[in-house]
């Protein structure tokens, strides 16, 4: 079963100040859940979080991890920008971009962020562009081919296609770019990988770093260049389904340590740092977007019309992912109704859930549509003219701030030449 952490009677007295649709984080599993990361990897004196800030870019959420001790992890002029304003700066900052403008080196070199190259020819052109390399730098690696994690009854457990995925450099590639990087004066290296995402698997995060120790003891060897940190990325799921199986950070965290004391200790590499740039693990369950069904529809189905869209959460339409919905006020009635719960664009793929057996939902019903807390505000958009929504944070103490408005008309008009 899936519990959402706000109740009717808080929805609706928090739709009076707030209509819906909007989003709504909770704090406290949000610090439960940075503590426990922190905890996995304490045996790595070095470890560190950098929150994917695409996957939440809201101040109010940034600095609330900042005070777990988490850094960010950007990837845009931006993202950047609001990491700055938000009061990270050097080592608390990770910039894993690709195909990536040269301001936004500026700026990540002028913050003292952490640069993760992903690509050869990013060496020179970096270094065209501040003219110098920054002493510490992050090289991107991509092992081609497939990989597959747990192959069972009902096929692998994790499957992801990094041959043809465009980021990263090849192995060679990986050790030209160290070599060329040190003649250009760095002096300490990090390499980091993501091969697959939103994995629901204890041994992604294991298997992963076997392969990155492995290419850090080698390219190290091959190259004199000293590896100081390997970066994990992201990719560590959630279970947006119920029933799936729920990674446990504790678990993996003891597997990512078994590797470390394995391969890198014994190649005298045992003071390297783990980073990680997680942004679904670390807030994806943290989330709810709230909507009220505002119309019911009886064709050749049932329909729940609702006041939020795929504008508001795009993850159903793009990649008809699930999403759990919880009928407010309604979380033990029986599931005796087949619903497709739709928004209102000019889009039949506005669908927040396909056939779903629900409660009866009555107009007026609000629903709380679970794991939204990562991609979802952030991958909004404006088609139909449809307008972003309030973000609130359910601080722990049980009061409720508001991180950031809903658009108005005024904003969607804002950039018009009329
Ligand atoms: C998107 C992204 C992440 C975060 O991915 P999650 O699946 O949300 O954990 C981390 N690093 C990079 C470079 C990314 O692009």
């Amino acid at each position: 079963m899936k519990k959402p952490f706000l109740t009717l009677a808080q929805a609706r007295e928090l739709k009076e100040t707030y209509p819906t649709p909007f989003h709504i984080y909770d704090e406290r599993g949000i610090r439960e859940n940075a503590r426990a990361l922190k905890a996995a990897f304490a045996w790595n004196p070095g470890f560190k979080e950098y929150f994917a800030v695409k996957a939440t870019p809201t101040p109010g959420i940034l600095k609330i991890l900042r005070e777990e001790g988490c850094g960010v992890d950007c990837s845009s002029l931006t993202e950047l920008m609001m990491a700055q304003r938000c009061g990270f700066s050097g080592g608390e900052i990770m910039f894993s971009s690709n195909e990536t403008p040269a301001e936004e080196f500026e700026l990540a070199a002028r913050l003292g962020a952490n640069i993760n190259l992903d690509d050869l020819t990013h060496v020179d052109f970096l270094h065209k562009t501040l003219g110098r390399v920054p002493e510490t730098v992050c090289c991107r690696f991509n092992p081609g081919g497939t990989f597959t994690l747990g192959e069972g009854k009902e096929g692998f457990q994790v499957m992801d296609n990094p041959g043809q995925a465009k980021y990263g450099m090849t192995r060679p590639q990986l050790a030209q770019a160290f070599t060329r990087l040190r003649e250009l004066g760095a002096k300490r290296f990090g390499i980091h990988a993501f091969l697959a995402s939103n994995t629901v698997s204890n041994e992604y995060y294991p298997a992963l770093a076997r392969i990155l120790f492995h290419t850090a003891v080698d390219v190290a060897a091959e190259t004199g260049c000293r590896v100081s940190f390997i970066n994990l990325s992201g990719g560590v799921g959630v279970p947006y389904r119920p029933g799936e199986p729920v990674n446990d950070i504790a678990v993996i965290g003891e597997g990512v340590r078994r590797a470390f004391e394995e391969i890198m200790v014994p190649a005298g590499l045992g003071d390297a740092a783990i980073f990680t740039e997680l942004g679904r693990f670390m807030l994806a369950p943290f989330g709810h977007l709230i909507t009220t069904a505002i119309h019911e529809k009886h064709i050749y189905k049932e329909y729940i019309g609702v006041d939020a869209c795929a504008a508001n959460l795009m993850r159903p339409a793009i990649y008809g992912a699930y999403h759990h919905i919880t009928v407010l006020g309604k979380e033990d009635a029986p599931c005796d109704h087949t619903y497709d719960v739709v928004g209102s664009l000019c889009e039949n793929s506005d669908k927040f859930a396909v056939d779903r057996e629900l409660p009866e939902i009555a107009t007026g019903d609000i629903l709380a549509i679970h794991d939204t807390g990562a991609h979802g505000f952030s991958m909004g958009y404006n088609y139909n003219g449809k307008l972003r929504s309030a973000e609130l944070l359910l601080r722990e103490d049980g009061g409720v701030e508001l991180l950031r408005r809903a658009e108005t008309p005024e904003d969607y008009f804002a950039t018009l030449v009329w």
